[in-house]
């Protein structure tokens, strides 16, 4: 998709009705209700205020005739949060303050932040905006309470744009789209964050793994479509340094350790796979080969050809010869690889990043089983109904 990065998402048109009556007894009680009238999808989610305009909790909604869950205080305040115009609910982490956007509002389960991993509750992770947009709709609210009974309507687009005059832009309620929008594999939420990869908000897991596979499809299919095949495995091992990166980022900054190799780990690139996979398998006891044991000879000849290509215009030298044992060249060589070597080798670079996910999802507890059973739940019925006649 055509997208530009941090452009201005409008917000979608929707209007909170308020109904103030008095009672027999002097006592004055408040309806509340929300209406929607841009042509966009469009959904909603409310939570209870205090009067000043404090979060209280998420009120779940249960649909039409439903009655709402109590008020946490007597003066607890109806507010309604709706998506902007592109479906997504922002938030914001409490601890490493990353901003992106879902298009889960609210979660059963905790929250996770895609950028620090970070979990807590839904409310935890409203915006400074939204909290800006929630005391705005109260005061309107508390004014409506000091005049006579009627029914009313607040533009929730006009308390949007009332805050938005009085902020800078990056702390508007109206959400900013961020650079990278995916849909998690396990979970089918989708977040739009800053940069390319992160944790799933909604089950927590690592979106690196899609990212990576989907790289090495669209270079499967320039060697199909003519390629060259050294070209390729110079950009295989290159997404392949990325991927790790981003794991290795997160071990070292969330998992305490004191190796003596730790210096080197933090710093290293993955150009090189054997050294990859033992200091993986040294400090954190995770095992990259999982499977492919007998074509790790194969995978380290073709790291090292990519140094070959990278850093000595294509000519075999010593240290190739000393690394791989590869006796069908000699130093000096002018070498370029071929289409199956590098057909195999992503194949085989895929399953050493499966190897990876896997096993760091087993060291970092952030993925979440309710929602992943929930994808799965729902399209298990989706497949079934497909298959009625
Ligand atoms: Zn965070
Ligand atoms: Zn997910």
């Amino acid at each position: 998709m055509n997208r530009t990065e941090f452009q201005e998402i409008p917000h979608s048109g929707c209007t909170l009705t308020v109904n103030i009556a008095t009672f027999d007894d002097g006592r004055r009680g408040i309806q509340y209700g929300v209406k929607h009238s841009a042509p966009t999808p469009f959904s909603v989610y409310a939570i209870y205020a205090s009067a000043e305009g404090v979060p209280q909790e998420i009120c779940p909604m249960g649909g039409m005739g439903v009655p709402l869950p109590k008020r946490p205080t007597r003066n607890s305040r109806l507010i309604f949060i709706g998506c902007d115009r592109e479906s997504f609910f922002g938030h914001q982490c409490p601890k490493c303050d990353g901003y992106w956007r879902s298009t889960s509002a609210t979660t059963p389960w905790p929250m996770v932040c895609p950028y620090c991993g970070y979990s807590g509750k839904s409310l935890e992770f409203m915006s400074e905006a939204q909290l800006d947009y929630i005391k705005a709709c109260c005061e309107h609210i508390a004014k409506l309470q000091e005049g006579p009974d009627g029914e009313y309507e607040i533009s929730l687009d006009k308390v949007t744009d009332e805050i938005n005059s009085s902020r800078t832009p990056n702390l508007f309620y109206t959400q900013q789209s961020q650079q990278s929008q995916y849909c998690c594999c396990e979970c089918g939420n989708r977040d739009d964050i800053l940069g390319k990869n992160g944790y799933c908000s909604s089950c927590g897991t690592r979106n690196d793994l899609g990212v990576f596979k989907s790289d090495l499809e669209k270079l499967g299919k320039k060697l199909e479509a003519g390629s060259s095949p050294t070209e390729v495995l110079k950009d295989a091992v290159s997404s392949f340094d990325g991927f790790v990166n981003a794991y290795r980022n997160q071990l070292a900054s969330r998992v305490n350790f004191t190796h003596p190799k730790r210096k080197r780990f933090v710093k290293m690139k993955f150009h090189d796979i054997e050294e990859t996979i033992q200091l993986f398998s040294e400090i954190y006891d995770i095992n990259l080969s999982k499977g492919i044991e007998g074509k790790l000879e194969f995978l380290n000849k073709l790291f090292q050809r990519r140094h070959i290509h990278e850093h000595c215009a294509g000519h075999i030298d010593k240290k190739y010869v000393e690394k791989t044992g590869d006796n069908a060249v000699k130093i000096g060589q002018f070498v370029t690889e071929n289409k199956q070597d590098v057909e195999d080798f992503l194949k085989e670079l895929l399953v050493v990043g499966e190897n990876l996910h896997r096993e760091f999802h087993e060291i970092i507890h952030t993925q979440q089983a309710e929602p992943i059973i929930a994808e799965k739940e729902k399209k298990e019925r989706i497949a079934k109904y497909n298959k009625q006649p």
